[in-house]
């Protein structure tokens, strides 16, 4: 028999001293009682309710899920991605806040309302990049890329929902697509294959975040197809790891690319490296 006299607040109290993150079992707790995630106000209002029988036992799974390190966004089923609501789940990458640089970036590069604009986002899998910025340049026609048919259904089903008329096609970077694009974007996997950091991010597509020794390959791969794919004066946006904007600010530059240059996440870390192809 469950027990059913255990407030939310409570309930709460005892997922922190198992260890998990506050905004971790709140958003859990949201979902759990019906509620937006990001409404967390009325945790507070209703700490002393009782959850059912029902609500109590999908509580105590997803919690040793979490524990176990899924992502919340895969428990939940949702992700806000620059002011998005997106469906996630373990067919793509669970989107981080600190991607959110690299649409910001872009956005600066290609200022107005999109009008003649062609984009694309490279690896897009839950869409995020692609459906941000045809949020914000509502006229650009844009394109969204993945060499994995699941991500892109979840892509897809994306768009369909936020009614954001963004292209797919299916292949490996830009090998799909024909003619020149304004800019290129993409958060390609960027992790060495024996990076001890993967161990934590099991649960995630490894297609999606290890990329060779030194996680670079298919930065390289995108660097190489690029200019081919970029009118004059195009630019190609990269996110990369902590400790990569060296590196892929001195292959832009073999590559031909000029005014190289990186961009901080949330945490000051350099995060985007970019260039603009000489004309
Ligand atoms: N930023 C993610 C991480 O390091 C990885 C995402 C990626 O490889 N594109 O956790």
């Amino acid at each position: 028999m469950p027990d059913t006299t255990t407030t939310i607040a409570q309930l709460l109290a005892q997922a922190a001293q198992q260890g998990m993150a506050r905004v971790d079992a709140q958003m859990l707790m949201l979902h759990v009682m019906g509620q937006p995630t990001h409404a967390r106000a009325w945790l507070i209002t209703h700490d002393s309710d009782l959850p059912s029988a029902e609500q109590l036992a999908l509580w105590h799974a997803l919690c040793a899920r979490r524990l176990a390190g899924e992502p919340v966004a895969y428990l939940t089923g949702h992700k806000e991605f620059f002011g998005l609501p997106l469906q996630v789940d373990a067919r793509v990458l669970d989107p981080r806040p600190d991607t959110e640089t690299l649409v910001e970036w872009a956005l600066e590069i290609l200022p107005g309302d999109g009008a003649n604009q062609r984009i694309v986002d490279l690896g897009t899998g839950s869409g995020a990049i692609a459906l941000a910025l045809q949020h914000q340049r509502p006229q650009a026609e844009i394109w969204a890329v993945d060499a994995s048919a699941d991500a892109l259904t979840v892509a897809k089903s994306n768009a369909e929902k936020l009614r954001l008329p963004v292209q797919f096609a299916h292949g490996s970077w830009l090998s799909p697509l024909t003619g020149r694009f304004d800019a290129i974007v993409s958060n390609p996997p960027y992790i060495p294959s024996a990076d001890p950091h993967l161990v934590a991010l099991t649960h995630e597509p490894l297609s999606a975040l290890a990329s060779g020794g030194d996680g670079l390959d298919d930065i390289r791969l995108i660097i190489e197809q690029a200019p081919a794919h970029l009118k004059p004066g195009g630019w190609l946006l990269l996110e990369h790891g902590w400790d990569q904007s060296e590196a892929v600010q001195a292959l832009l530059s073999q590559a031909g690319f000029d005014d190289v240059q990186s961009r901080a996440d949330l945490a000051g870390i350099a995060r985007c490296t970019g260039g603009k192809i000489r004309e």
